[in-house]
């Protein structure tokens, strides 16, 4: 198998027999690891927030020259207030590509559409449009919302087309969330097989991974992707794990259980954190070898996290 082999389109033959091979060649040489597609989600700054240490992080990231960062986009942040803004100041202080994250649940489909204007006027080129999670006890959105990121698919390319000479005839960037460990309220994980292609055949152009702990459930989920005739990049979101409690509560967020092995790893370690990145570092070396073209780092905005997590995998700043 040659090295890269994941590397655009994520073939679908034989990645789990990859992992023995990779398993076998553990620690590696990092000499291949500096091609590595790099991408890091950040998430809209309190108001409050020390803008030192901001600027750090944003010239921290920057350095490793990311192919793109995404914002997300919640409640907390007032929406898209602060992704908006926080877009913004990205692309005053750096050249960085920027993505929007984009919930359904962030208002009706009217206000979503007049965000999008907004967005696009203000540079915003690349989109992660989601359904956003339905509020507790709640079985879809209120009248007026779109009910699926799919949807939601659709009117990013309808406001595309109308911003067409904006766009120079350029195209949007259009992202897509997908499960290897399955999302929660998927009934089979054909459903959200069947989910994904429609949202690859409604013009998705990659997909970023819900948080996972196990190499083997990323490279399954994209060999069965392949399978059922899925081809956009299925770029691996990798969350760094500095403690059991963080892992559990992002597990919980996600609706992911923590595996046993992980829990047991972190519960008897003398120093967490170690262990931690010990697992990640695993995570995201056993991906790489098995010919994964590119990692998409959860930063939580934690730079020096960011930065041990990438040096420990041998990718280092560019400048
Ligand atoms: P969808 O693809 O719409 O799927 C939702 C559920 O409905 C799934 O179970 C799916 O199988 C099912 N479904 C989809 N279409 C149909 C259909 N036509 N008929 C029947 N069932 C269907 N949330 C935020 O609020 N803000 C963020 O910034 C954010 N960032 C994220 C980034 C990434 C990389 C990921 C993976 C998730 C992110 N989320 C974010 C969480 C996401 O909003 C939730 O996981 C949400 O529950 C599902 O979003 P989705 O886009 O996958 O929804």
């Amino acid at each position: 198998m040659t090295e890269g082999h994941f590397s655009s389109r994520l073939s679908a033959s034989a990645p789990l027999d990859l992992l023995d091979e990779a398993a076998e060649t553990l620690p590696t040489e990092h000499t291949h690891r500096a091609g590595t597609a790099l991408s890091f989600e950040l998430i809209p700054p309190r108001h409050d927030a020390d803008e030192a240490k901001l600027n750090d992080l944003i010239a921290g990231l920057n350095a490793y020259e990311p192919d793109y960062v995404a914002v997300t986009s919640s409640h907390r942040s007032g929406w898209l207030e602060g992704t908006a803004d926080f877009i913004a100041r990205l692309n005053a202080q750096t050249n960085l590509r920027t993505i929007a994250h984009l919930a359904c649940t962030a208002g009706t489909e009217e206000e979503l559409a007049d965000w999008i204007r907004r967005l696009i006027h203000s540079g915003v080129r690349g989109f992660l449009a989601l359904r956003g999670d339905l509020p507790e006890g709640e079985t879809s959105l209120p009248d007026g919302y779109l009910q699926y990121a799919t949807q939601l698919l659709t009117l990013i390319q309808d406001i595309e087309d109308e911003n067409a000479y904006r766009l120079a005839a350029g195209k949007l960037a259009l992202s897509v969330a997908c499960y290897p460990s399955g999302h929660a309220e998927s009934a089979t994980p054909d459903l959200d097989l069947d989910v994904l292609l429609s949202k690859q055949r409604l013009g998705a152009d990659f997909a970023i991974t819900q948080l996972f702990f196990e190499a083997e459930d990323y490279l399954r989920f994209v060999e069965q992707s392949r399978m059922a005739g899925v081809r956009i990049p299925l770029i691996p979101g990798i969350m760094p794990m500095t403690s059991l409690k963080r892992a559990q509560r992002m597990g919980v967020l996600s609706g992911i259980e923590v595996p046993e092995r992980v829990v047991e790893k972190l519960q008897n370690a003398e120093d967490e954190y170690e262990a931690g990145m010990e697992l990640t570092v695993e995570l995201a070396a056993k991906l790489l070898d098995a010919g994964v073209g590119g990692l998409h780092i959860y930063t939580h905005n934690n730079l020096a996290v960011t930065q041990d997590l990438l040096s420990r995998l041998g990718i280092e700043p560019k400048n």
